[in-house]
């Protein structure tokens, strides 16, 4: 029996509506559907259920019609959004604005704007052999006929008997446009009945099963494989592999993709912006060929969408490279999900909704489609390094760099020590300076960091680096420049500015430290002769001026590159001997839980960059604080220490991976009324969570356009039943926008904020 009804997930933050089902239609969950919305509109909609229930009340629209062939979506991937919009708190509708090409859910004001904003595919035109060609001799007499009247034609006709394997598709079609013959010549021969053509979509089909030349692994390798193969035969779904740069986790996902490619399953691999990943692309490339398929928001509109079909199509045995969008492709035999550089941030999506982390995702997708999902890093993220530890998921560790490079020399500069023996010139200790000096006069290549302050300021003493810290939540102070207060962006305690900076009693205590532009400046005072080039967000305008500016670099035609977060990623600079982090102190003061863990990985990630060659490299850390633990373990590269120090105090401050954050921020234009309806919904929420709340608290940027900002943290145990807190917040939210007197007030919640 046909079901009357459909609900019907439309691009919009809206819950599913429901429609009729036109009589003689047929639809079934994950079909892509035009229907009516508003008093003129139409969008495109996913079908999520069939059911004979009528809505409660009002008017009840039909659908148009049904969309493309086939379901749009599989149904794991269905699940997927709705895990997604269950825990990040937002619709379905959300999650499939961000889930789908946009040229797959046009919308119109008429059924004509519709269907021209409607995606097809692009059509190309085949040509084949007849059936009665097929015969040898019927060929070889009209090839006799061809070669004497029409020799253009003859060559025509071999030319497509011959075509290769590689250009012929499985129905034994050949693509015009690979072949020599002219556009006329093909249609003489359509006209004598001795050439099919046929018009059809474009299509990328790849050859039978497919053989790939796989390096061989070192022992180590081996060893670490094989740990990853047996977690997963032990029915873990997720594993962390933990290799230092340089280890040979590539080398390693390489075999897992190849093996599970050989049997017909498709792999994601993804990667934190694609951009600076081309090089991994190539390599993979190398390997996997023309089975590659990359996926990501630089390419067209219409290349994702022709892809997103192609894929949802496909038999098995994809490989698809991409950013955190391409884990909602229709891969329809997913076993292999590979997260590379799991902890990197570029994985979360902060804004619009869904603010979903690609990387837990992914691990979630491993299990509704009952695959495997491999996080990769050479500095895990605490959240993976204690799921591995405590069991939850596997774990493989490789300590070595592959070959003969040895890991760089890392030491640190006391930045005030320098400065009271007159050893300081600019941002530059003395030490530092003769490094550079040395490496320069032995023709090796010099790369300086400077982590521009990134999104919130703080203030700094100008002599000894001191900043201010919160007294409850153990994070830097974040400087407010209305009133001039400092002010914890987690539970809003708020204090002066000190006149006198209270560690050395001497200087002033100012707002902000010292960009990447001054320090090319200085450098280029210091070093005449040497070529100085900056990376940062300033000089890339473009993704051709990062190109140009890396190029240059790796050609050698720069000595000294200075550069933001930029410069730590996806490069591998033979000439690199010597890399100076020139503040360390601004990266371990940052107003954030996170921010110790985070200057390790970046610490650790851009010494890296020095000495991928066999005489190893040098890593000088300028820091005012040379007794820090943290900086201590990355001069020994000890990951293990920081990740226990840091989990000791996440657990004593009754942070993530031991609390789960979920962080809301409301905004109006009257400031007013804004804070009314905070502290009505901290009241409210208080009544369920108790001290869980915290704040209200203003927002480091407290106004955005004209509106004002302001915040509530919600801070749940993990061992608690976080779906049961998730229902309550829901809930509460929805009174709350239903309250007349608040109704305009705009919420965003953020589950996991990073
Ligand atoms: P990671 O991903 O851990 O940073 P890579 O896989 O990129 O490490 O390996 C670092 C370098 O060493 C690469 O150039 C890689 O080709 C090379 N390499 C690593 N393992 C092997 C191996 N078993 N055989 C040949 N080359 C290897
Ligand atoms: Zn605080
Ligand atoms: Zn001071």
């Amino acid at each position: 029996m046909l079901l009357p009804y459909a609900d019907i997930v439309l691009p919009l933050a809206q819950p599913a509506y429901t429609f009729a089902v036109p009589e003689g239609l047929e639809v079934s969950p994950g079909d892509a559907v035009a229907v009516p919305f508003g008093p003129r509109k139409i969008y495109t909609g996913i079908v999520w259920r069939v059911h004979a229930e009528p809505p409660a009340a009002g008017r009840v629209k039909t659908i148009l019609r049904r969309l493309y062939d086939a379901p749009l979506l599989p149904a794991p991937q269905m699940r997927l959004w709705e895990w997604v919009a269950d825990y990040y708190l937002c619709t379905l509708g959300e999650v499939m604005r961000a889930a789908l090409p946009s040229l797959m859910k046009p919308s119109g004001d008429t059924e004509e704007a519709f269907s021209e904003e409607e995606f097809r595919p692009r059509t190309e035109c085949y040509v084949s052999l007849p059936a009665e060609l097929h015969d040898e001799d019927r060929f070889h007499e009209a090839c006799e006929r061809l070669e004497r009247r029409a020799p253009k034609q003859y060559e025509a006709l071999l030319e497509v008997a011959t075509a290769g394997d590689e250009t012929r598709i499985s129905t034994g079609e050949v693509a015009r446009r690979l072949l020599r013959a002219d556009y006329g010549t093909l249609q003489a021969l359509c006209r004598k009945g001795l050439l099919i053509a046929r018009q059809h979509e474009r299509t990328v089909e790849r050859g039978g099963a497919p053989v790939f030349r796989l390096p061989e692994l070192t022992p180590h390798q081996q060893q670490a494989l094989a740990a990853l193969r047996g977690c997963f035969a032990e029915g873990k779904g997720a594993a962390l592999l933990h290799g230092i740069t340089g280890s040979g986790k590539t080398e390693i996902y390489i075999h897992l993709i190849a093996e599970t490619l050989a049997r017909g399953g498709d792999v994601l691999l993804l990667v934190p912006e694609i951009a600076l990943t081309a090089q991994l692309i190539e390599r993979m490339e190398r390997i996997f060929g023309s089975r590659v398929t990359s996926y990501h928001s630089k390419l067209s509109g219409l290349r994702r969408s022709e892809t997103y079909l192609r894929l949802n199509r496909s038999p098995g045995g994809e490989f698809v490279v991409g950013a955190r969008s391409a884990l909602f492709l229709p891969l329809r035999h997913l076993e292999l999900l590979i997260v590379d550089e799991e902890h990197d941030t570029s994985y979360k999506q902060t804004d619009p909704a869904p603010r979903y982390n690609a990387r837990d995702c992914a691990v979630v997708m491993a299990r509704i489609a009952g695959g495997r999902a491999l996080l990769g890093s050479a500095t895990p993220s605490l959240e993976s390094w204690l799921n591995a530890r405590s069991g939850k998921y596997g774990y493989a560790l490789l300590t070595e760099r592959y070959g003969e490079a040895r890991p760089p020399v890392v030491c640190l500069s006391d930045t005030l020590r320098a400065a009271r023996r007159g050893e300081r010139r600019a941002h530059f200790n003395k030490l530092l300076l003769d490094r550079i000096d040395e490496t320069l006069r032995r023709g090796g290549q010099v790369m300086l960091f400077q982590n521009r302050r990134g999104f919130s300021p703080y203030v700094e003493c100008t002599e000894c680096g001191w900043t201010a810290r919160c007294p409850n939540c153990n994070v830097t102070l974040t400087y407010h420049k209305n009133g001039r207060k400092l002010v914890c962006h987690y539970c809003g305690h708020t204090e002066d500015i000190p006149a006198k900076c209270p560690a050395c009693r001497v200087a002033d205590v100012v707002p902000m430290g010292f960009g990447t532009e001054k320090v090319e400046e200085e450098i280029a005072k210091l070093f005449p002769e040497a070529r100085v080039a900056r990376l940062d967000r300033d000089t890339v305008t473009s993704e051709r001026a990062f190109s140009a500016i890396v190029a240059d670099f790796a050609a050698r035609r720069t000595d000294i590159l200075v550069g933001t977060q930029m410069i730590t990623k996806g490069f591998d600079f033979e000439g690199v001997s010597l890399v100076g982090i020139l503040n360390a102190d601004n990266l371990t003061n940052s107003p954030d839980f996170r921010a110790s863990e985070r200057a390790f990985q970046l610490m650790m990630q851009v010494a890296g960059r020095a000495g991928r060659r066999d005489d190893g490299g040098e890593v000088v850390i300028q820091t005012s604080d040379p007794a820090n633990p943290l900086l201590r373990q990355v001069v020994a590269g000890d990951y293990e220490a920081m990740a226990r120090t840091q989990l000791a105090e996440r657990q004593a401050f009754f942070y993530p991976p031991y609390a789960r954050l979920m962080s809301l921020t409301l905004r109006h234009r009257d400031p007013a009324l804004l804070r009314e309806g905070i502290a009505y919904l901290a009241g409210r929420l208080r009544t369920h969570f108790g001290r869980r709340v915290l704040g209200p608290m203003t927002p480091p940027v407290d106004r955005i356009r004209g509106e004002y900002l302001m915040g509530l943290l919600l801070k749940i145990e993990s061992g608690a039943s976080s779906s049961r807190a998730r229902g309550v917040l829901r809930a509460e939210l929805k009174f709350f926008s239903a309250n007349p007197a608040f109704r305009a007030i705009s919420v965003c919640v953020d589950v996991d904020p990073q």
